[in-house]
């Protein structure tokens, strides 16, 4: 080996991806320049090395351009000392002259365990206000509830290798595939090597549904049923296991007499759940032939004004078989966000108070004391739909909101984005120095973003891993945790907040856990139990291996949890819990005749503040879309790639129509990530009802009723730009940055409903200005435009009656020439590749920039696999992401499921 050039090479950090909470480890070697090569962590046990789409472009959003990287006071940029004392101050004088109660904290499953346990303790113990929630309620609230009514403690039992021990695994509400890829790559490659069954259960047929033996497309709403059902079967079958019943549980006989009132027979269940009587049979026989069943739910149970109920009736089923704690068998709840388990752990929830422990006198007076607290909290405060609902009344005045976006996920988002503008004080702790939540009141504070941030996040598996700093702090951003510390000082706090490193929160956080936990306790065991790292050393802290908890000083770290039951309840047993019928929140009407669910896309994360900045990721959806059954279109007079309203009692959207066999008839089916940033009215969030679980406070995300039709346009089309656009009066328009050949670009898709006089006048004062070069054909009403400066095309805009619109790719590739032959120009305003170029189709695996159309080209030569793909084109071979849409290219079908079939 050629020693000079290993040396050069920068060493890899070891870190962890800040996306969903799969909790992939990652390596990052720095560039020097403020980028960085990212990669997966081999033996990181959350992924073995390997990224999906999203892990795999965290580099390329590394950029400091929408950064914010000053403190900014009344819109102007402040030195910290003036941001800071101006927070203090206006919190004291809020509070002397409201009460505690009138501030409210909302967290962020992005804020690293350090950041979550000094918010948790500055709110909790000294400002003195129980009223500290986070979007983590928006995610997981309904399996925390669940866990603790089952188990005594908010506990996932399971660890990721059981997916790969299992024989049956069962997905519940969840799109996998697309939104904890990494697992469902896990799952699919245990399934290719040991023949598990796997069954998914969703209204929708999505990507995940493609890699199943089974495909329940339930009835909204009526998970628990089919579940009640499977418990209904089990006890007439004699298939329970009485002995882990009658040694480790409560419970049992209320939980079924409440099954057999919803789910009586297997006929009940098949018309109750809108599932044919044999597919319901037959997931009851797999569950019940096998010891090793693992169910996984996300956000299709979670996200439920019945969710906890959905949750228990799921347990039910594993503890009544004794399948829980075991290899290959048990409930496992993926979680949506890196570190929601992080917040849940030190109590960064409505419904905590720290590490575990509630509102009870005796952990009150724990927590004071260990904290030397002067004003902790009395009980609950306020969760995150009450909590803007109190802001919207004027009841909190101040609010901090850190590292989210409300005004964008929370439901009726137009009504909170309105509540915010109401606050006496309005802190936001951003990365970003524009967002639809930063309104102009709004004190901004620069936060370390990831890649600068240093702690501990911990996974759906109750795997802590260690987020390390790999980039210094640009402009004067710093550490959540440290702009806390500061406030606190001014506060008077100074003492109880003396922390100069995470690694000393970190210690605090883990002997707090172990504080008169375990053997002589006064109360039941916590669960939660870090204090084998209690007086961990800063290098140790560094070094820190991924690691589940519970990890005392005295025990083994233990991978799977109550096997042999030990549950924290105070008879050590677990309860199986009561279901009732399930009703959703609001029933569809005449008036509202849909429902609408609201969803994730497999490239975006969140907001996309920060996957909407890579050109890679939006090349595989960058408009926002409502998907419908094509029989549910032609009845609303809809077509493929128009424009729909859809709209609720709360607010209304613009979004491309797209048809989807896979869609139930009756439903809708929109994504959550576009905001006012990037679009023109597509912030789904504000459409969603959001009634909250009476139980989890989680609101419901996937049933609101609504209705939807067709919005009149009188011309579709896209523009391709070196800088960004904004049209001028369109009803419809999404921007997504792109790559111009090499350098970076903008795409923008719009429809209008204009003239024809007035289109020209809208082209002049939409597209930049430069020398035109125009096609109209006014009789079928095309317009196209290229915009050239200096003999280089610097835009290029197709508009067209009719919204079946060029690819974009050749149109992108022809920026990077330094001057447009006359030819070229042609082919351009044609709307087609000249001869020579190439048309990939739409982007299907976005690692390699592989089209659908190439796929295709090589299955008609002969490769009919994934892996013959992979071998051809390298499309798969990466993240694995797009595995589930090359399947279905092979099979003949459009890739994407949301595109009509
Ligand atoms: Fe990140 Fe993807 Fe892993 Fe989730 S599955 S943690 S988004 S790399």
């Amino acid at each position: 080996m050629d020693g000079t050039v290993a040396a050069s090479v920068p060493r890899a950090v070891r870190t962890t991806c800040p996306y969903c909470g799969v909790g992939c480890g990652v390596l990052a070697r720095p560039d020097g320049r403020g980028g960085a090569a990212i990669a997966g962590d081999p033996p990181h046990p959350a992924n073995f090395g390997r990224l999906c789409s999203k892990g795999s472009a965290l580099g390329e959003t590394l950029g400091l351009e929408t950064r914010l990287l000053h403190p900014m006071l009344g819109g102007s940029p402040v030195p910290w000392d003036l941001a800071l004392d101006h927070v203090a101050r206006r919190l004291d004088e809020i509070r002397s002259a409201h009460g505690p109660g009138s501030i409210a904290f909302y967290l962020s499953g992005q804020l690293l365990t350090e950041d979550y346990y000094v918010a948790n303790k500055l709110a909790k113990g000294f400002i003195g206000t129980p009223h500290v929630d986070t979007n983590s309620r928006l995610c997981m609230a309904s399996s925390v509830a669940g866990h603790r009514r089952a188990f005594g403690a908010d506990v996932v039992p399971q660890s990721y290798d059981d997916l790969e021990l299992a024989d049956l695994v069962v997905l519940v509400g969840s799109n996998a595939a697309w939104c904890h890829p990494i697992l469902y790559h896990r799952i699919q490659a245990a399934r290719g090597e040991r023949g598990m069954r796997v069954v998914n259960i969703d209204p929708r047929h999505t990507a995940t549904s493609e890699g199943c033996d089974l495909h329940l497309a339930i009835v909204p709403g009526t998970d628990s049923i089919l579940f009640n059902g499977l418990l209904v079967w089990l006890a007439d079958r004699g298939l329970l296991d009485r002995n882990f019943l009658e040694l480790h549980t409560n419970g049992f006989n209320d939980a079924l007499a409440a099954a057999r009132l919803t789910s009586p027979n297997i006929a009940r269940v098949a018309e109750s759940t809108g599932l044919g009587r044999a597919s319901v049979e037959l997931l009851y026989s797999w569950f019940s032939s096998t010891r090793r069943a693992v169910t996984c739910y996300s956000q299709g149970v979670n996200q439920s004004a019945q969710g906890t109920d959905k949750v228990n009736a799921i347990i039910n089923c594993h503890l009544a078989t004794g399948m829980i704690g075991k290899p290959g068998s048990g409930p496992l709840s993926f979680t949506g966000q890196p570190n929601a388990m992080g917040g849940r752990e030190v109590g960064g929830l409505a419904n905590m108070l720290a590490a575990h422990m509630g509102f009870s006198e005796i952990e009150r007076e724990r927590v004071a004391r260990f904290w030397s607290a002067p004003n902790l909290v009395s009980g609950e405060g306020l969760k995150a739909v009450a909590m803007f609902d109190a802001i919207a009344r004027g009841e909190i005045k101040a609010l901090w909101v850190m590292g989210t976006n409300p005004a964008v996920s929370m439901p009726r988002a137009d009504a909170v984005r309105a509540a915010l503008t109401k606050l006496e004080l309005f802190v936001v702790s951003e990365n970003v120095a524009s967002n639809d939540t930063l309104n102009a009141n709004a004190v901004r504070l620069p936060a370390a973003a990831w890649g600068e941030k240093d702690g501990t996040v911990t996974n759906s598996e109750r795997r802590i891993s260690r987020q390390r700093s790999f980039l210094t702090l640009p402009g004067d951003a710093k550490p959540d945790w440290w702009i806390m510390v500061e406030v606190a000082k001014r506060l008077g706090f100074g003492n109880a907040f003396a922390y100069a490193s995470p690694a000393q929160i970190f210690d605090e956080h883990a002997r707090l856990s172990g504080f008169e936990n375990a053997a002589g306790g006064q109360s039941p065991e916590r669960a939660f139990d870090i204090s084998g790292f209690a007086g961990l050393a800063p290098v140790a802290y560094d070094s820190l291996d991924p690691t589940q908890w519970p990890y005392r000083a005295d025990k083994e770290p233990t991978e799977r949890l109550f096997g042999s039951g030990g549950f924290f309840t105070t008879d050590r047993r677990a309860r199986l819990i009561p279901v009732s019928e399930p009703r959703l929140a609001s029933p569809v009407s005449t008036a509202w005749p849909f429902i609408l669910n609201t969803g994730r896309v497999r490239d975006q994360w969140h907001t996309m503040t920060r996957t909407g900045l890579s050109a890679r990721l939006s090349t595989h959806i960058a408009e926002p879309f409502v998907e419908i059954h094509p029989a549910d279109a032609s009845r609303m007079g809809l077509e493929q790639g128009t424009i729909a309203a859809v709209e609720t009692e709360h607010g209304v959207a613009r979004l491309r129509v797209l048809l989807n066999r896979g869609q139930s008839r009756g439903s809708l089916f929109a994504p959550i990530h576009w905001s006012a940033e990037n679009s023109a009215a597509a912030r789904v969030s504000a459409l969603v009802h959001g009634v909250a679980d009476p139980i989890s406070g989680q609101p419901e995300a996937k049933a609101t009723p609504a209705r939807i039709e067709a919005v009149a346009a009188s011309t579709y089309g896209l523009i391709v730009s070196r800088a960004a656009i904004r049209p001028a009066n369109a009803i419809f328009w999404a921007s997504s940055p792109t790559m111009l050949g090499a350098v970076p670009g903008h795409l923008l898709y719009f429809a209008f409903n204009l003239p024809h006089r007035d289109v020209l006048a809208w082209q002049r004062e939409t597209l930049p200005a430069g020398e035109w070069v125009t096609l109209e054909d006014a009789k079928v009403g095309t317009f196209r435009t290229a915009v050239f400066k200096d003999g280089r095309l610097d835009a290029v805009m197709y508009a067209a009656a009719s919204p079946r619109l060029p690819r974009t790719d050749w149109l992108r590739s022809q920026f990077g020439e330094a001057q447009q032959s006359g030819a070229a120009r042609r082919g351009l305003l044609a709307g087609r590749p000249t001869a020579g170029g190439k048309d990939e189709g739409p982007i299907v695996c976005v690692c390699y920039q592989v089209g659908s159309l190439t796929i295709e080209a090589a299955a008609r030569d002969g490769c009919t696999t994934t892996k013959a793909i992979g071998v051809k084109l390298g499309a798969g071979t990466n993240c694995g992401s797009c595995l589930p849409e090359i399947s279905r290219l092979l099979a003949g079908k459009s890739a994407k499921p949301a595109v009509a079939t």
